[in-house]
């Protein structure tokens, strides 16, 4: 398995930390929103040598806080997924994963092996195989999205979900029906969607949704959440100019 993208110090990916990040490739949805169209097939994207990802890690052990592997989609990678967290274990700091959820088997294995410290599902639409259809361009069995959710929740490890909304793909009924899958959850991460160099080029177009628009979606999760996060208000501000205030 190779590594196709690493970023050596970031803040974003797992909040409260100072972590590494390594971006596997090879996905199996296509998003319409996605903005790592580069690792859905990277035939000619150049590989980071392992080596160096590990010798980084090594080296920074003292700083580093956590690593995190995304995508793509991890799972993906099945064992080969496991052997590298291995590694970055044996070299130092804990590892935080990304997925979309559409393997349980690997998602269990991750969250029951004691392999990931906190783990984060992409929620892309309401499980319904016509809704997730929409979002993802590709044939989703919900029920597997069911049982990566469950052993998340029921692991007792940290973890977050995050939904992503998009004015006229994902918005406040989709996250009403999204929301009772989740009863029982850490944290729910709300984002606001980029309209830059998203995979849909009609995408590009749409303006997010504004701030107080967020916020409205986000109190659905009061009550099935222990937390609930809103990423990328402001977007809506600039994006609309409409002068609400950003609060
Ligand atoms: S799950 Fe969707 S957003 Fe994530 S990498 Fe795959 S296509 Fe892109």
């Amino acid at each position: 398995m190779e590594i196709k993208g690493f970023i050596q110090n970031s803040l974003l990916e797992w909040e409260g930390r100072l972590s590494c990040v390594l971006f596997l490739p090879f996905c199996n949805l296509r998003c319409r929103y996605c903005h790592a169209a580069h690792l859905l097939e990277p035939v000619e994207l150049e590989s980071i040598p392992r080596q160096q990802v590990l010798s980084y890690v090594r080296r920074q052990r003292d700083w580093l806080d956590g690593a995190v592997i995304t995508g793509g989609e991890p799972t993906l990678h099945g064992e080969a997924l496991l052997e590298l967290i291995a590694d970055i274990h044996a070299a130092g700091p804990p590892v935080m994963v990304e997925t979309n959820g559409t393997r349980p088997l690997w998602v269990g294995r991750l969250v029951s092996e004691g392999l990931v410290e906190r783990i984060a599902m992409d929620v892309k639409a309401p499980l319904s195989p016509d809704s997730y259809r929409k979002v993802t361009d590709r044939e989703v069995n919900v029920e597997d999205l069911r049982a990566s959710i469950r052993s998340i929740i029921g692991s007792g490890l940290s973890h977050e979900f995050r939904i992503t909304v998009v004015p006229g793909l994902v918005g406040p009924e989709d996250v009403e029906r999204i929301a009772p899958e989740l009863k029982g959850a850490e944290t729910v991460v709300l984002q606001n969607f980029q309209p830059d160099h998203c995979l849909d080029p009609a995408l590009r177009e749409v303006a997010p949704y504004r701030p107080e628009e967020m916020d409205a979606m986000a109190q659905v999760f009061e009550g099935v959440a222990r937390r609930v996060t809103v990423r990328g208000r402001e977007r809506g501000i600039a994006a609309r100019g409409s002068g609400v205030p950003a609060g």
